[in-house]
This record gives C-alpha cells, sequence and structure tokens, in this order.
C-alpha cells in the first residue's frame, strides 16, 4: 500500500465511544479481557467451552498439526442439547425463539419447547427415512421455520446438513448436492418472492436428476395448491407424511467435538465455490461465545438478523448463535422492499426489536430509497446495530448511526467468513470506541495481523494481508473431501498463517481497516489503491447510493480506474453529473484516485448473497469473457453494463 492512500484512508477522525449506560449493562465490559486471552489462548477457549453442556469433557483442548486443528479433542456433546433441552431444562420453555414472519400476514411463534419437539419428530422422521450419524442432508428452502427444524433435526442425530440458498439454479444446486454426497434433500414446494409464487420442487428434481447419490427427497408445503407440485413416487414425501406417527422425544446422539456438524459452500464471490467444513465442538463455542458477546445478546432483548440461512450469517447468526444464548429472534421470509420500502422499519416497530444486524448492500438501498420510510416508523426500542459482508463505506455508517439508530446505538461492523465460522473482528459494543468504517479490532482470543508479501507483521499505520496467527475453535477444518484445496487456498501464501484472501490497513491507534480482497487492489502509476476508498469516496458524493470500482489495465498507468455508479432516486446521469463525481473523488482521495472513466448504472452485479461482483466488472473493463456467472443474482445487468461499456469504446 502506498503511503500517500493510506494516509487517506486514515483520516477519518471521527469517533463514538460507547455511552456510560451501555458499558454498565454491557455482557462484557472488562477490558483485560483482551490480554487475558492474548498470554494465554488455549486457557482462554478451554474456560469458554466450559460454559456449555458437554456428555463428556474433553482431554486435550488443541492438537495442531497445522494446518489441521482439532479442538476439544476426546469431548461429547451434541449441539441441538446446549441450543434447546439446556433452555427447557432451565424453565425456558415457554420463551419465545422465534417469531416467525412470513410474506404479509403468515406469522408463527416458535417457543423453546414447541422447538424441541419440533425438532424431535423431525430428527425421528429422518432417522424413518434411513438418515443417521455421518450422513449428509442438502437443505434447499426459503427462510421458513421448517428450514431452522430441519437443520436442528440432522444435528440432532448426527447428520451434516448442506444448506444451499433457496435463490441458486438447478445446477449449483446439483453441484452441491453431489459434491457433498447427500442422501436426502429437503426442499419446499415453493416460495414466495416479492408476492410472487416461486417453484423450489422444480429445481431440485432437475438437480437430483443428475446427482445419484440422493435417495429420498423431503417436501414442506408452503405454496400449497398456489403451485404445481410433482411427486416422484418412492422418492418424494410430503413434510407431513414424513413426521406422521413420529415421537416428538428423541435423544440426543452423542458426537465427537471433532464430528462434522454442516458443509457450506462459499459464496463464489472470487469463483468456484468451496465446500467449508465445520465440526461441532469448536463452531459452538465461536458461534455462542460471539453472540453473547458482540451482539451483548440480554434475556429480554429481541434480536434481527436479516440474512438468509443459506450464507454463514444465517448458520451462526440466526439459528446457532441466538439458540444457544436463549434469546428471541425474528426470523424474516420476505424482500426490504415488498409491499413496499418501509417493510424492514415496521417489523422493527412490530416486534420491539433492540438489536439489528444486516448487511452495507442493504443499507446502501435504504439510503438510495430515502429517509421517510425509515421515519414512519417508531424504532426507538432498537439499542445496538451490526453490519456484516462488505466494508461497510463510512458514509453508509453514519447514515445507519443517524437515521436507523437515533445516534444512540453503538454500530458493530463484523468481520468474518464463511471459513471462521465466526466474528473475527468486530467491536465490542460496551468497551470499544468506534469509527465509522473500521471493523476495529480482533475480539479476545483471536490472532489477528497484517502482514506484508513475505509474512511479516506491518507497522501501525502500514497496510498488507489480512491473516490470522493461531488457529481458533469455530475454523473451517477442511473444504469437504478436499485437503490439499484448502492448504492451498488457505495456508500456501504464508508459512502457517491463515491467509484471509482480504486486504487491511492497520491507523496509528491499531484500528483494522478491511479493504476487500485482495484481487481487488488496483496498482496505478506504482501506487496501490483499494476499490473499496474509491467506492466509499463516490458514496461520499451527495447524489451518489453505491458504487463499484474496478481497475483495467492501462499502458503507462499500468492500471486505470473505472467506476459504475448507482445514483440515487431522481437524479440524471448527466455527464456534468459525471465529471462532478470524479472531481470529488478526486478532491477526497487526492488525482491518482480519480477514476478515469465512470458509468452510471441502475443497478450493479451482485452475488446471490448480495456483494459487488467486481471480478465481472473487471471482465467488463478489460473487454473479456465473463467468468463464472451462476452465482450472479440478476445476470442480465452485466449485460447492461457491458453494451454501455463497449458503446463507449466502440
Ligand atoms: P468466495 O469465498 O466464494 O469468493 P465470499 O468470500 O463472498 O465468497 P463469504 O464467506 O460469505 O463468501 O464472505 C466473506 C468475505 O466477505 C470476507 O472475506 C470479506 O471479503 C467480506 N466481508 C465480510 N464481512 C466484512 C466486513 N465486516 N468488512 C469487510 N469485509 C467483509
Ligand atoms: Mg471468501
Amino acid at each position: 500500500m502506498s503511503q500517500e492512500a493510506i494516509e487517506t484512508l486514515l483520516a477519518e477522525d471521527r469517533t463514538f465511544p460507547p455511552s456510560e449506560a451501555f458499558t454498565a449493562q454491557a455482557n462484557l465490559n472488562d477490558e483485560g479481557i483482551y490480554e487475558r486471552a492474548a498470554a494465554d489462548p488455549v486457557a482462554f477457549w478451554e474456560e469458554q467451552a466450559k460454559t456449555f453442556e458437554w456428555m463428556e469433557p474433553w482431554s486435550q483442548v488443541l492438537d495442531w498439526q497445522p494446518p489441521f486443528a482439532k479442538w476439544f479433542v476426546g469431548g461429547k456433546l451434541n449441539l441441538t442439547f446446549n441450543c434447546l433441552d439446556r433452555h427447557v431444562n432451565a424453565g425456558l420453555g415457554d420463551k419465545v425463539a422465534f417469531h416467525w414472519e412470513g410474506e404479509p400476514g403468515d406469522t408463527k411463534t416458535l417457543t423453546y419447547s414447541s422447538l424441541l419437539k419440533d425438532v424431535s419428530t423431525f430428527a425421528n422422521g429422518l432417522k424413518k427415512l434411513g438418515v443417521g450419524k455421518g450422513d449428509r442432508v442438502t437443505l434447499y428452502m426459503g427462510m421458513v421455520p421448517e428450514l431452522v427444524v430441519s437443520m436442528l433435526a440432522c444435528a440432532r442425530i448426527g447428520a451434516a446438513h448442506s444448506i444451499v440458498f433457496g435463490g441458486f439454479s438447478p445446477d449449483s444446486l446439483k453441484e452441491r448436492i453431489k459434491d457433498s454426497e447427500s442422501k436426502v434433500v429437503v426442499t419446499c414446494d415453493g416460495s414466495w418472492r416479492r408476492g410472487s409464487p416461486v417453484s423450489l420442487k422444480k429445481n431440485t428434481d432437475a438437480a437430483v436428476a443428475e446427482a445419484p447419490t440422493v435417495e429420498k427427497v423431503i417436501v414442506v408445503p408452503r405454496l400449497g395448491d398456489k403451485i404445481e407440485t410433482p411427486m416422484v413416487e418412492g422418492r418424494d414425501h410430503w413434510w407431513d407424511d414424513v413426521i406422521e406417527g413420529c415421537s416428538d422425544e428423541c435423544a440426543p446422539e452423542p458426537m465427537d467435538a471433532e464430528d462434522l456438524l454442516f458443509i457450506l459452500y462459499t459464496s463464489g464471490t472470487t469463483g468456484k465455490p468451496k465446500g467449508i467444513a465445520h465440526t461441532t465442538g469448536g463452531y459452538m463455542v465461536g458461534a455462542g461465545m460471539t453472540t453473547k458477546w458482540v451482539f451483548d445478546i440480554k434475556p429480554d432483548d429481541v434480536y434481527w438478523c436479516t440474512a438468509d440461512i443459506g450464507w454463514v450469517t444465517g448458520h451462526s447468526y440466526i439459528t446457532y448463535g441466538p439458540l444457544l444464548n436463549a434469546a428471541t429472534s425474528v426470523m424474516f421470509e420476505g424482500a426490504p422492499n415488498y409491499p413496499d420500502e418501509a417493510r424492514f422499519w415496521q417489523i422493527v416497530e412490530k416486534y420491539k426489536v433492540t438489536v439489528f444486524y444486516t448487511a452495507p448492500t442493504a443499507i446502501r438501498a435504504f439510503m438510495r430509497w430515502g429517509d421517510e420510510h425509515p421515519k414512519k416508523h417508531d424504532l426507538s426500542s432498537l439499542r445496538l446495530l451490526g453490519s456484516v459482508g462488505e466494508p461497510i463505506n463510512p458514509e453508509a455508517w453514519m447514515w445507519y448511526h443517524e437515521v436507523i439508530g437515533g445516534e444512540r446505538c453503538p454500530i458493530v461492523d463484523t468481520w468474518w467468513q464463511t471459513e471462521t465460522g465466526s466474528i473475527m473482528i468486530a467491536p465490542l459494543p460496551g468497551l470499544t470506541t468506534t469509527k465509522p468504517g473500521s471493523a476495529t479490532r480482533a475480539l479476545p482470543g483471536i490472532a489477528v495481523d497484517v502482514v506484508d508479501e513475505n509474512g511479516e507483521s506491518v507497522p501501525k499505520g502500514g497496510g498488507g494481508f489480512l491473516v490470522l496467527r493461531k488457529p481458533w475453535p469455530s475454523m473451517l477444518r477442511t473444504v469437504f473431501g478436499d485437503d490439499q484445496r484448502y492448504r492451498d487456498v488457505y495456508w500456501s501464501k504464508f508459512d502457517n498463517l491463515y491467509f484471509a484472501g482480504d486486504g487491511a490497513k492497520r491507523d496509528e491507534d491499531g484500528y483494522l481497516w478491511l479493504l476487500g480482497r485482495v484481487d481487488d487492489i488496483m496498482l496505478v502509476s506504482g501506487h496501490n489503491i483499494s476499490t473499496m476508498e474509491v467506492e466509499s469516496a463516490c458514496v461520499d458524493h451527495d447524489d451518489v447510493a453505491e458504487a463499484a470500482v474496478v481497475g483495467r489495465t492501462h499502458e503507462i498507468k499500468g492500471q486505470a480506474i473505472a467506476a459504475f455508479v448507482t445514483l440515487k432516486k431522481g437524479v440524471d446521469g448527466s455527464d456534468d453529473k459525471n465529471t462532478e463525481i470524479r472531481k470529488h473523488v478526486s478532491a477526497k482521495l487526492g488525482p491518482i484516485c480519480r477514476p478515469d472513466e465512470l458509468y452510471f448504472a441502475p443497478e450493479l452485479p451482485k452475488t446471490r448473497s448480495g456483494k459487488i461482483m467486481r471480478r465481472l466488472l473487471r471482465d467488463i473493463a478489460e473487454g473479456r469473457e465473463l467468468g463464472d456467472t451462476t452465482t450472479l443474482a440478476d445476470p442480465t445487468v452485466v449485460d447492461s453494463l457491458r453494451q454501455q461499456y463497449e458503446a463507449k469504446h466502440a
């Protein structure tokens, strides 16, 4: 990173300390925890693990044969016992686990005891169909209560789940079923998407036709007669028939700490998805502890994470983390702008949500739709806000802070990955003074560093590659069925350091600033410039809602900067506006960062998880064939950008 580029980013000097009142009530308000954890991480993690219930204790906390880790060796447990039975036994059976909010009109309440019964019943149903310990089950469903029930039922009997986001195509589903060698697929007849029925079962049929390991398909009736659902005799079973006659008690299977809990394929922002393998004990410790500390979960909180369970955020922070903490959560099936753009705020008001966790892509959309939507609703119940998925632009952070948080809610910007299993870098809301756009520092017990090409730590004020220096309990154990890929992708760039694939800077206070993927960093006339910084400078312009920046080959400079910009509602994309935005970037970051080209785009290409896919924009800017587009949410978006680009360069 050039010194100049680093200094511009680190010029952010607004700081937000937690209020005294927040600190006083926080789950964690002892600053010494960082030092104690760093002094003896193994003892620290052992202490955390003891806050859960184990069937048999471990004989060794960590067995580390780089790059392969075993945590809580010999320990036996069942994760669902810790998520459900433990709380029911403690008298919390009637507490609400989920307020399920379906497409307008549908709601359902799941208490801890009703969820335990549903999970046990379906677990018995799975057993009846021949599913047992060590099997894999693919879940391809919408955001229905049966999805949570299915994942927990798998964990109850020791089968690993592999959840495939319900928006994926039959081809993507097929690849994931085949790679995981799933024996059973649980799906829905269909799902509601912005008021219209979409078939899931037909996609499942197409995928299963080419996935010979699948013996049974279980179908949840979500749409009923609103959609046609052909069933294959002998292979396909309706959910209700599977659970018919099953007992609502099912003893939790004793699992080894290192037994496979789930496989989850990464979202594919950088290429072919990898089957990330997570095991039982360490994952529980990571997901449970971070939920308690980062989201400061209390008995009377109403927590809402807006992710889809098809992504890791939903695994760790809708299902496992909140349930481990006996939290009451909202689970939402619909879209943020259906029936209108105030849908989220209406839900916050309705359930008096106190802790709210969403993604920068959503926050930028809210900004674009206008303040009038949140202002229509009472958001005074909110006390803590979270962000995940991409770096959050300072401008979006400030909007979140002011308009949604009423300037009173700490914001936790949480950096982590499918691979890390749980949050690695984030403020502790009762302790950390935040800065807009910085994820601040690593959590206690997590050894984050920023290093140069040689794996040496960069000094404060420097930038480089984000790495983890020590194993942590919720880390991925391998890429499913492909230990070599695990070594190659994560452990071969540096000796014994986990390479996250992201760039980062560390400021003079030691705060971390995530710069996005290493592949997204540009080299312009000898200066390393992060796409993230230029994007944030674009978004800082009053008329800009969202921006994606890429470098393209340039004879003289090495790389030239191309910006793709979405304007706020009602703003006209004139040539003057184009020049004005480029000037704004130049004024903010220096002339070297001024985009050479700027295109107005009604939408940016994003993954189905809502992340900007810069590699496709790079392909467009270089005039190349597009790479893998299967994880793209809306393929027409790139086609229209390509036409615009070609028209200009014709
Ligand atoms: P693939 O690995 O297949 O390309 P992906 O990396 O998008 O897909 P995820 O595991 O869902 O799949 O995302 C993790 C990545 O998201 C991180 O490596 C980082 O680039 C980005 N990210 C997540 N949270 C943050 C955050 N708070 N700040 C900055 N970046 C973040
Ligand atoms: Mg990744």
